[in-house]
């Protein structure tokens, strides 16, 4: 591993650079030119906390957990006078009044931000924090966020609806083969956008959090009961939160047990930590517990693989590799990439293909999906128009190889992933795309339409036209009770359906 000064690297240099890139662009006429990735792991030491701080330190995982920034205080204590105090006061009143997340950024992640500018005395970091991809979207400040439309008419807390899909406490079952085993609330850092804003992380002041009611081990049977008396449920998405915090064992158990029911045939484990905390899967017993689980499961014939969420290159280090290939050593079959299209961290092309190739070539992650942000309160200064993400596709296409060129997917609510491309109509004037199915989720098995029906869509208010955002000035209010009518009737439906098994 590279620690020191030299922050930029040659791929990263690229991209900021306007002349160098310029003179590549002109020789080959390629609207985007790769070069190959170094990596480099940004030195903590940079930051007054961690002035200190050991590799040794560094490089354990109860270190990095113990020193995690969970407030502006323990911000403030890092960082000190190299950011100036409105700043500070900014993050404190999202904290108060935005914010759906608590605070939790790992050193690792904190140390990725401001990466390429050198401290240089008082306020001398603050342009490059409020800049910060890492920092948009992990330590959101009050101005970053909209002021006219700060959330869509129609978003909610589950917007997504996974939890009226539930068929066990935290087990969503919306497509015919596959369920979602929501294992745990908690991550070991919390993303300001999380979609599952509604259930996962600590209350906020603005948002109590959905509690489980039973206790993990209820909730653990209660989900591998469902599976066992499902026949046509092959494929199961381990998460949570994040598996890294559940503790090893409990989550060695729940694989097993999955493996030992025939019909599982593909298992993935959901984790981000992958990058914000690679200690936690380069710890020894993670490590031969996963080859232990990897092995049954080739025995099997089962895929297992990990799936990670990483929004910008910035966040690939050579300890984030380590972990990858430590774990692609076990005998998983891959680790993917599920990052989240968010305007002001990765939202145009050169950025996401940066991101690509240096998950790729650098820690041989595969790029697998960019999801349009969903629509949950007080995201929309990160939300992109459907419009905008088609662009996007287009441009990422034909640059990498095909089983790594990420798609681009809208989670259309009561629908599911579709490809950015799949719409059935699209109202650009006042952004709403239509979209269909072909399957029903669980909550629809006796719904007549439920295939033939079109779902509905919103782009953000703010990117329409002129026409488009009056019409929604005069609107919202009568659209939002239509929409609180429809996911009221939904919750009933879940709640009728519950328990039944789907073959
Ligand atoms: S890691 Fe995933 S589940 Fe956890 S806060 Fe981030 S987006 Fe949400």
């Amino acid at each position: 591993m590279t620690t020191g000064r030299a922050l930029i690297t040659d791929c990263q240099l690229r991209s900021r650079t306007t002349g160098v890139n310029m003179t590549i662009e002109a020789t080959t006429g390629q609207p985007y030119q790769y070069r190959k990735v170094e990596l480099v792991e940004p030195d903590w030491t940079r930051f007054p906390g961690w002035k200190d701080v050991t590799r040794e330190e560094w490089e354990s995982v109860q270190w990095q957990r113990a020193h995690c920034v969970k407030n502006v205080k323990q911000l403030r204590a890092l960082l000190g006078d190299l950011v100036d105090d409105r700043f500070y006061a900014d993050l404190e009143r999202d904290q108060a009044e935005r914010a759906t997340m608590s605070m939790l950024v790992t050193p690792q992640m904190m140390n990725t931000m401001m990466r390429h500018t050198d401290p240089a005395g008082p306020g001398s970091l603050t342009e490059a924090m409020y800049a910060d991809p890492v920092r948009r979207y992990m330590l959101p400040v009050f101005s970053d966020r909209r002021t006219d439309w700060p959330s869509h008419p129609h978003a909610t807390r589950d917007s997504l609806h996974e939890h009226d899909m539930w068929v066990a406490e935290g087990l969503t079952h919306r497509y015919p083969t596959k369920v979602l085993a929501e294992l745990l609330p908690t991550c070991p850092q919390y993303c300001g956008h999380c979609t599952r804003m509604d259930l996962v992380g600590n209350s906020t002041p603005m948002f109590d959090k959905l509690k489980f009611d039973l206790k993990p081990v209820d909730r653990h049977a209660s989900m591998l009961d469902y599976l066992r008396r499902s026949p046509g449920v092959r494929d199961v998405v381990v998460s949570g939160g994040d598996v890294a915090n559940l503790p090893w064992a409990r989550l060695e158990d729940f694989v097993t047990k999955l493996l030992d029911i025939e019909n599982i045939r593909d298992i993935r484990l959901a984790t981000k930590a992958l990058m914000g905390l690679p200690h936690h899967w380069l710890q020894d017993d993670v490590r031969a517990g996963m080859e232990r689980v990897a092995t049954v499961a080739r025995d099997r014939g089962v895929s297992i693989a990990i799936h990670t969420h990483v929004n910008h290159a910035d966040s690939v280090t050579p300890l984030v590799a380590k972990a990858a290939r430590a774990m692609l050593d076990t005998g998983i079959r891959d680790v993917r990439n599920q990052g989240v299209l968010l305007k002001g961290v990765n939202a145009d092309a050169h950025t996401l293909l940066d991101l690509s190739f240096t998950l790729l070539d650098g820690a041989q992650i595969i790029p697998y999906y960019f999801y349009m942000a969903d629509m949950i309160p007080f995201s929309e200064h990160w939300r992109v128009s459907v419009a905008e993400a088609q662009s996007l596709q287009h441009a990422l296409m034909g640059y990498l190889p095909g089983f790594a060129t990420p798609r681009i997917v809208c989670d259309v609510p009561f629908v599911g992933k579709r490809w950015v491309h799949q719409l059935e109509g699209y109202d650009r004037e006042l952004g709403i795309s239509r979209w269909t199915k072909n399957y029903r989720t669980s909550i629809e098995a006796s719904d007549p339409e439920a295939l033939t029906r079109t779902y509905e869509y919103y782009d953000p208010i703010h990117t329409l036209p002129k026409n488009g955002q009056a019409w929604w000035h005069e609107h919202a209010g009568h659209d939002l009770a239509e929409a609180e009518k429809r996911a009221a009737a939904s919750r009933e439906a879940a709640e009728a359906q519950k328990l039944l098994p789907i073959s």
